[in-house]
Protein backbone atom coordinates (compact mmCIF):
# COMPACT_ATOMS: atom_id res chain seq x y z
CA UNK A 1 0.00 0.00 0.00
CA UNK A 2 1.03 3.89 -0.96
CA UNK A 3 1.66 4.89 2.74
CA UNK A 4 3.58 2.05 3.78
CA UNK A 5 6.20 2.82 1.42
CA UNK A 6 6.89 6.66 2.89
CA UNK A 7 7.46 4.61 6.42
CA UNK A 8 11.14 4.78 6.98
CA UNK A 9 11.49 2.22 10.35
CA UNK A 10 14.61 0.52 10.34
CA UNK A 11 16.68 2.92 7.78
CA UNK A 12 19.43 4.52 9.27
CA UNK A 13 19.79 8.66 7.61
CA UNK A 14 22.95 10.65 7.91
CA UNK A 15 22.05 14.65 7.81
CA UNK A 16 24.81 17.28 8.20
CA UNK A 17 24.53 20.74 9.85
CA UNK A 18 21.43 18.75 11.56
CA UNK A 19 21.96 21.59 15.12
CA UNK A 20 19.36 24.42 13.63
CA UNK A 21 17.35 25.21 10.70
CA UNK A 22 16.33 23.26 7.69
CA UNK A 23 18.62 20.37 8.63
CA UNK A 24 17.55 20.03 12.32
CA UNK A 25 14.00 20.10 10.70
CA UNK A 26 14.79 17.21 7.78
CA UNK A 27 16.44 15.51 11.09
CA UNK A 28 13.36 15.43 12.89
CA UNK A 29 10.67 14.94 9.98
CA UNK A 30 12.76 11.43 9.22
CA UNK A 31 12.59 10.44 12.86
CA UNK A 32 9.36 11.06 12.78
CA UNK A 33 9.07 9.14 9.77
CA UNK A 34 11.00 6.07 11.66
CA UNK A 35 14.24 6.42 10.61
CA UNK A 36 16.94 6.74 13.09
CA UNK A 37 19.63 9.50 12.87
CA UNK A 38 23.33 10.39 12.92
CA UNK A 39 23.16 13.99 13.03
CA UNK A 40 26.56 15.79 12.12
CA UNK A 41 28.09 19.15 12.73
CA UNK A 42 31.05 21.39 13.91
CA UNK A 43 29.25 22.18 17.03
CA UNK A 44 27.12 20.07 19.53
CA UNK A 45 23.03 19.44 18.58
CA UNK A 46 21.51 18.74 21.81
CA UNK A 47 18.11 20.26 20.76
CA UNK A 48 18.00 18.07 17.94
CA UNK A 49 19.34 14.93 19.61
CA UNK A 50 17.02 15.34 22.26
CA UNK A 51 13.78 15.85 19.99
CA UNK A 52 14.87 13.12 18.32
CA UNK A 53 15.33 10.29 21.01
CA UNK A 54 11.95 11.67 22.47
CA UNK A 55 10.60 10.49 19.62
CA UNK A 56 11.42 7.01 20.23
CA UNK A 57 14.47 6.58 17.64
CA UNK A 58 18.15 6.25 18.36
CA UNK A 59 20.65 9.01 17.73
CA UNK A 60 24.20 9.05 17.07
CA UNK A 61 25.35 12.72 17.11
CA UNK A 62 28.44 13.48 15.64
CA UNK A 63 30.60 16.59 15.87
CA UNK A 64 32.99 17.17 13.14
CA UNK A 65 34.36 20.09 10.99
CA UNK A 66 32.56 19.06 7.65
CA UNK A 67 34.64 21.80 5.50
CA UNK A 68 37.63 18.97 6.15
CA UNK A 69 36.88 16.49 4.02
CA UNK A 70 39.76 14.59 5.59
CA UNK A 71 37.08 14.05 8.49
CA UNK A 72 35.03 12.56 6.14
CA UNK A 73 36.33 8.75 7.05
CA UNK A 74 35.60 9.29 10.34
CA UNK A 75 31.70 9.96 9.79
CA UNK A 76 31.59 6.73 7.78
CA UNK A 77 33.21 4.81 10.33
CA UNK A 78 31.09 6.02 13.71
CA UNK A 79 28.18 5.38 11.54
CA UNK A 80 28.91 1.76 10.90
CA UNK A 81 30.25 0.93 14.70
CA UNK A 82 26.82 2.43 15.57
CA UNK A 83 24.07 1.26 12.67
CA UNK A 84 26.69 -1.59 10.43
CA UNK A 85 24.64 0.64 7.10
CA UNK A 86 23.78 3.94 5.46
CA UNK A 87 20.31 4.08 3.76
CA UNK A 88 20.19 7.76 3.73
CA UNK A 89 22.40 10.70 3.24
CA UNK A 90 21.09 14.42 3.56
CA UNK A 91 23.80 16.73 2.49
CA UNK A 92 22.46 19.85 4.42
CA UNK A 93 25.23 21.88 6.04
CA UNK A 94 25.98 24.73 4.07
CA UNK A 95 26.82 28.70 4.46
CA UNK A 96 26.66 31.90 2.88
CA UNK A 97 29.17 35.06 3.03
CA UNK A 98 27.63 38.11 1.26
CA UNK A 99 29.85 40.51 -0.51
CA UNK A 100 30.34 42.98 -3.74
CA UNK A 101 31.81 40.58 -5.94
CA UNK A 102 34.73 43.32 -6.85
CA UNK A 103 35.68 43.15 -2.97
CA UNK A 104 34.70 39.37 -2.65
CA UNK A 105 37.38 37.53 -1.10
CA UNK A 106 39.01 34.49 -1.43
CA UNK A 107 39.03 32.96 1.70
CA UNK A 108 34.97 33.67 1.19
CA UNK A 109 34.71 32.00 -1.85
CA UNK A 110 36.92 28.64 -0.57
CA UNK A 111 35.28 28.40 2.61
CA UNK A 112 31.84 28.34 0.80
CA UNK A 113 33.07 25.99 -1.90
CA UNK A 114 34.55 23.23 0.19
CA UNK A 115 31.75 23.06 2.38
CA UNK A 116 28.79 23.49 0.58
CA UNK A 117 30.31 21.49 -3.06
CA UNK A 118 33.33 20.00 -2.38
CA UNK A 119 32.20 17.99 0.58
CA UNK A 120 29.17 17.00 -0.59
CA UNK A 121 30.51 15.30 -2.83
CA UNK A 122 33.21 13.79 -1.04
CA UNK A 123 30.52 12.37 1.52
CA UNK A 124 28.26 11.25 -0.98
CA UNK A 125 31.16 9.34 -2.69
CA UNK A 126 31.94 7.79 0.88
CA UNK A 127 28.58 7.57 1.95
CA UNK A 128 27.95 5.41 -2.21
CA UNK A 129 30.42 3.53 -1.37
CA UNK A 130 28.69 1.88 1.53
CA UNK A 131 25.15 1.94 -0.07
CA UNK A 132 26.90 0.09 -3.45
CA UNK A 133 27.67 -3.05 -0.56
CA UNK A 134 24.05 -2.16 0.77
CA UNK A 135 22.48 -2.86 -2.78
CA UNK A 136 20.95 1.03 -3.02
CA UNK A 137 20.03 4.35 -0.78
CA UNK A 138 18.81 7.83 -1.65
CA UNK A 139 20.79 10.89 -1.39
CA UNK A 140 19.53 14.10 -1.38
CA UNK A 141 21.39 17.39 -1.43
CA UNK A 142 20.16 20.20 -0.40
CA UNK A 143 20.19 23.37 -3.41
CA UNK A 144 18.42 26.47 -3.40
CA UNK A 145 16.37 28.90 -5.45
CA UNK A 146 20.58 30.29 -6.63
CA UNK A 147 20.99 27.07 -8.31
CA UNK A 148 19.02 28.43 -11.04
CA UNK A 149 18.98 32.26 -10.06
CA UNK A 150 22.07 34.80 -9.81
CA UNK A 151 21.00 36.19 -6.49
CA UNK A 152 22.62 39.60 -5.34
CA UNK A 153 26.25 39.95 -3.28
CA UNK A 154 26.53 36.27 -2.87
CA UNK A 155 29.05 35.44 -5.68
CA UNK A 156 29.95 31.79 -3.99
CA UNK A 157 27.15 30.62 -2.46
CA UNK A 158 25.47 31.11 -6.08
CA UNK A 159 27.96 28.99 -8.11
CA UNK A 160 28.34 26.51 -4.93
CA UNK A 161 24.55 25.66 -5.31
CA UNK A 162 24.43 26.00 -8.85
CA UNK A 163 27.05 23.46 -9.04
CA UNK A 164 25.20 21.54 -6.07
CA UNK A 165 21.97 20.87 -9.36
CA UNK A 166 25.28 19.83 -11.39
CA UNK A 167 26.49 17.29 -9.31
CA UNK A 168 22.83 16.05 -8.19
CA UNK A 169 22.27 15.05 -12.18
CA UNK A 170 25.75 13.68 -12.80
CA UNK A 171 26.21 11.50 -9.51
CA UNK A 172 21.76 9.85 -10.20
CA UNK A 173 23.10 8.83 -14.13
CA UNK A 174 26.24 7.21 -12.81
CA UNK A 175 24.63 5.89 -9.29
CA UNK A 176 20.91 4.64 -10.55
CA UNK A 177 22.96 1.24 -11.61
CA UNK A 178 23.24 0.89 -8.32
CA UNK A 179 19.62 1.51 -7.10
CA UNK A 180 21.11 4.42 -5.23
CA UNK A 181 19.02 7.86 -6.07
CA UNK A 182 20.35 11.31 -5.96
CA UNK A 183 18.07 14.24 -5.62
CA UNK A 184 18.36 17.77 -4.43
CA UNK A 185 15.60 20.28 -2.62
CA UNK A 186 15.25 23.39 -3.22
CA UNK A 187 14.37 25.10 -0.43
CA UNK A 188 12.74 28.90 -1.42
CA UNK A 189 13.00 31.67 1.25
CA UNK A 190 13.43 30.03 4.66
CA UNK A 191 12.96 31.81 8.03
CA UNK A 192 16.79 30.31 9.34
CA UNK A 193 20.12 31.70 10.84
CA UNK A 194 21.47 31.85 6.89
CA UNK A 195 18.69 34.36 5.79
CA UNK A 196 18.87 36.36 9.21
CA UNK A 197 20.63 39.50 7.70
CA UNK A 198 17.92 40.14 4.78
CA UNK A 199 15.02 39.12 7.22
CA UNK A 200 16.59 42.42 9.65
CA UNK A 201 16.65 44.33 6.41
CA UNK A 202 13.03 45.71 6.26
CA UNK A 203 13.17 46.90 2.80
CA UNK A 204 14.50 43.44 1.45
CA UNK A 205 12.28 41.42 3.81
CA UNK A 206 9.33 43.18 3.05
CA UNK A 207 10.07 42.77 -1.30
CA UNK A 208 10.63 39.10 -0.95
CA UNK A 209 7.44 38.60 1.06
CA UNK A 210 5.91 40.16 -1.67
CA UNK A 211 7.35 38.08 -4.44
CA UNK A 212 6.60 34.70 -2.80
CA UNK A 213 2.50 33.90 -3.86
CA UNK A 214 2.43 32.31 -0.45
CA UNK A 215 2.74 35.86 1.13
CA UNK A 216 5.58 34.16 3.92
CA UNK A 217 8.89 32.76 4.53
CA UNK A 218 9.04 28.88 4.80
CA UNK A 219 9.50 26.88 8.19
CA UNK A 220 12.03 24.22 8.45
CA UNK A 221 8.72 22.49 8.63
CA UNK A 222 7.87 22.76 5.12
CA UNK A 223 11.12 20.50 4.13
CA UNK A 224 9.59 17.39 6.15
CA UNK A 225 7.66 15.92 4.00
CA UNK A 226 9.64 16.60 0.61
CA UNK A 227 12.84 15.03 2.37
CA UNK A 228 10.75 11.71 3.64
CA UNK A 229 9.35 11.40 0.13
CA UNK A 230 13.15 11.62 -1.31
CA UNK A 231 14.34 9.36 1.54
CA UNK A 232 11.57 6.22 0.58
CA UNK A 233 10.57 4.22 -1.69
CA UNK A 234 7.84 6.12 -2.77
CA UNK A 235 10.29 8.18 -5.22
CA UNK A 236 12.58 4.72 -6.24
CA UNK A 237 11.45 6.07 -9.75
CA UNK A 238 12.77 9.71 -9.23
CA UNK A 239 16.55 10.43 -9.94
CA UNK A 240 18.29 13.57 -10.72
CA UNK A 241 15.35 15.71 -9.58
CA UNK A 242 15.36 18.74 -7.86
CA UNK A 243 11.97 19.68 -5.85
CA UNK A 244 11.66 23.09 -4.77
CA UNK A 245 9.78 23.78 -1.80
CA UNK A 246 9.27 27.53 -2.48
CA UNK A 247 5.91 28.93 -2.04
CA UNK A 248 5.66 29.17 -5.48
CA UNK A 249 8.80 31.82 -5.92
CA UNK A 250 10.08 29.88 -9.33
CA UNK A 251 6.62 29.87 -10.65
CA UNK A 252 6.10 33.98 -10.83
P1 LIG B 1 21.53 27.32 9.36
O1 LIG B 1 22.69 28.24 9.49
O2 LIG B 1 20.48 27.32 10.43
O3 LIG B 1 22.03 25.81 9.21
C1 LIG B 1 23.30 25.42 8.78
C2 LIG B 1 23.76 24.25 9.64
O4 LIG B 1 25.06 23.83 9.19
C3 LIG B 1 23.89 24.63 11.10
O5 LIG B 1 23.46 23.55 11.90
C4 LIG B 1 25.38 24.90 11.24
O6 LIG B 1 25.85 24.76 12.56
C5 LIG B 1 25.95 23.84 10.30
N1 LIG B 1 27.29 24.14 9.83
C6 LIG B 1 27.72 25.33 9.31
N2 LIG B 1 29.03 25.24 9.01
C7 LIG B 1 29.42 23.96 9.32
C8 LIG B 1 30.66 23.27 9.26
N3 LIG B 1 31.74 23.87 8.77
N4 LIG B 1 30.71 21.99 9.68
C9 LIG B 1 29.61 21.40 10.17
N5 LIG B 1 28.41 21.99 10.27
C10 LIG B 1 28.32 23.27 9.85
O7 LIG B 1 20.90 27.65 7.95
P2 LIG B 1 19.85 26.86 7.04
O8 LIG B 1 19.10 27.89 6.31
O9 LIG B 1 19.10 25.85 7.81
O10 LIG B 1 20.81 26.14 5.99
C11 LIG B 1 20.78 24.76 5.72
C12 LIG B 1 21.01 24.52 4.24
O11 LIG B 1 19.90 25.03 3.50
C13 LIG B 1 22.25 25.20 3.66
O12 LIG B 1 22.87 24.35 2.70
C14 LIG B 1 21.67 26.41 2.97
O13 LIG B 1 22.48 26.89 1.94
C15 LIG B 1 20.38 25.84 2.45
N6 LIG B 1 19.34 26.79 2.05
C16 LIG B 1 18.81 27.66 2.94
C17 LIG B 1 17.81 28.55 2.51
C18 LIG B 1 17.16 29.54 3.43
O14 LIG B 1 16.39 30.38 2.94
N7 LIG B 1 17.40 29.50 4.73
C19 LIG B 1 17.39 28.52 1.19
C20 LIG B 1 17.96 27.62 0.31
C21 LIG B 1 18.94 26.75 0.75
Amino acid sequence: MILEKFDLSGKVAIVTGARTGLGQGMAVGLAEAGADLVIVNHSPMPETENEIKRLGRRCLSIEVELSDIGLIPEIIEKTLNEFNKIDILVNNAGIIRRAPSVEFTEKDWDDVMNLNLKTVFFLSQAAAREMIKNNGGKIINIASMLSFQGGILVPSYAASKGGVASLTKTLANEWAAYNINVNAIAPGYMDTNNTEPIRKDEGRNKSIIERIPAARWGLPEDLKGAVVYLASEASNYVTGHILCVDGGWLAR
